[in-house]
């Protein structure tokens, strides 16, 4: 392999291994992983992140396939779903550089109505327009950067030109699992039209690695904000140690430590989720740790609320509440 290979995201999605030795969980939650990828395998925080594990086949009371009924919610345009009356949620790929053992689309991605022609691109357009309160849109799947420049541009271009629309969130965890991803060219058209922030998601700081800060350099270079949506992770990231070195290296990359979330109440993820009094805990220690510039919300993502939830608030059983 060559050095020019390595650096193409191309090569890197081409050479993919897609088993790891585990058919049972494989067939269920499939299995993905770059050469990039690969070469984190060294570190624990991250293989735990990216190996399939038996206990993803065990069912865990409260955790089930669709906490927040995504499945049904995009009935009213092919491809969109909205929870907030500010923002929605386009599903622009339902394919990933990596396939997150904690993903909460996890089993989802499969089947998922994403948005691929240029016709289904322009009735989700129309769909913002009619709803003048939506201000914000987000860039999801899968991961939006997976997409060739060309239909990278198409969706942010569509959008960045509706005068109602200040963000164009594009949701991605290319700058931690596929960083050669980010080249001079799609950091062009991202900052072009001065709308698009970047969320991505960094879980510990063994993924900060000098491609992975690089590339986030390159997008802030470019004047495109940058925010961290970490998940907190039983074994990845639950100690105020972890959290404290991977909130001080995202600040060092210019990327905003923004949300931890305790894990959502997925099917196959109950394994990873951390109690709730421990993750108060985490967040008070934290907090007398690092200043707050570098200091993250903590937050649940609850089914039927309107809004990310402070956990700070919750009682034990809330984050696995249905309602
Ligand atoms: S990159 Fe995001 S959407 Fe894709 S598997 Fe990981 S958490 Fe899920």
């Amino acid at each position: 392999m060559r050095k020019t290979e390595w650096n193409d995201w191309r090569w890197q999605l081409r050479h993919a291994e897609r088993t790891a030795g585990f058919p049972g969980v494989e067939a269920v939650y499939p299995f993905f992983l770059t050469p990039y990828g690969k070469g984190l395998l060294r570190f624990p925080a991250v293989r735990k992140q990216m190996l399939p594990d038996p206990r993803e086949l065990r069912p865990v009371p409260g955790c089930v396939p669709d906490p927040f009924a995504e499945r049904g919610s995009a009935a009213k345009c092919f491809g969109v779903k909205q929870r907030f009356p500010d923002r929605v949620l386009v599903m622009a790929s339902d394919f990933c550089a990596m396939n997150c053992r904690h993903c909460t689309r996890k089993g989802l991605l499969r089947g998922a109505e994403v948005v691929r022609t240029p016709g289904q691109l322009a009735l989700a357009v129309e769909y913002v327009r009619a709803h003048p309160r939506v201000r914000d849109v987000l860039l999801s799947g899968g991961d939006p950067l997976t997409l060739p420049d060309g239909r990278v541009k198409a969706f942010v271009e569509a959008f960045a030109a509706l005068p109602q629309i200040d963000v164009v969130r594009v949701c991605t965890r290319i700058p931690s699992m596929l960083p050669m991803r980010v080249t001079p060219a799609l950091v062009r058209l991202l900052a072009k039209s001065r709308k698009v922030w970047v969320n991505t998601q960094f879980n510990c700081a063994e993924e900060l690695t000098p491609e992975a800060v690089a590339a986030c350099g390159r997008l802030v270079d470019a004047g495109i904000p940058v925010s961290c949506q970490s998940v907190l992770l039983r074994g990845v990231n639950d100690s105020v140690d972890k959290l404290f070195a991977l909130c001080a290296a995202l600040q060092r990359a210019r990327v905003r430590p923004y949300y931890v979330f305790v894990c959502d109440p997925v099917s196959g993820t109950g394994h990873f989720r951390v109690p709730l009094e421990e993750a108060k805990a985490l967040e008070r220690r934290l907090a007398e740790r690092i200043g707050g510039l570098a200091f993250p919300r903590f937050v649940a993502d609850l089914p039927g609320s309107r809004r990310k939830v402070p956990i700070a608030g919750l009682g034990e059983d809330s984050h696995d509440k249905k309602e």
